[in-house]
């Protein structure tokens, strides 16, 4: 089958589509980073090429540690988009104060807590158009 750009639910992770490449090149190594404004120094997430604090759009990347915790999830059962199978539990993981949206991965839903401790676990989704690998963070709960 032909390639669907419509119903592609994945981001386009390569340098010719976004500058913000290497935070998926780097969660390909098993890191999560995030941009650290040149100007202010602020931290961003999600990543940004512009800083919203004192409008500088150099920035460097900086390490995030590897585990955080669960802020808030929810199970959801039903009508996932293309590419995804469920129940999948979608998550808050809060890491060094910044609020990370990903997925959990987890055998069992029903087990997962409010303030547990989860390990970023970077997961492996449809390849982009052009074949190249594609990542997307995920935790599993430790
Ligand atoms: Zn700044």
């Amino acid at each position: 089958m032909g390639y669907l750009r419509a119903v592609d639910p994945f981001p386009l992770e390569s340098g010719e589509h976004t500058k913000l490449h290497e935070f998926y090149a780097r969660l390909a190594e098993g890191r999560l980073v995030t941009t650290a404004c040149a100007g202010c120094g602020r931290t961003a997430w999600p990543p940004r090429g512009f800083c919203p604090e004192c409008s500088s759009d150099q920035f460097a990347w900086v390490d995030l540690p590897q585990e955080g915790t669960v802020h808030a999830f929810t199970i959801q059962e039903t009508g996932l988009p293309a590419g995804f199978d469920g129940p999948r539990v979608f998550a808050i993981v809060k890491i060094d104060g910044h609020r990370v949206f990903s997925i959990l991965l987890t055998r069992d839903p029903a087990a997962v807590r409010i303030g547990q401790r989860a390990r970023l676990t970077p997961l492996r989704v449809a390849d982009d158009p052009k074949g190249g690998a594609r990542w997307l963070p995920a935790f599993t709960p430790v």
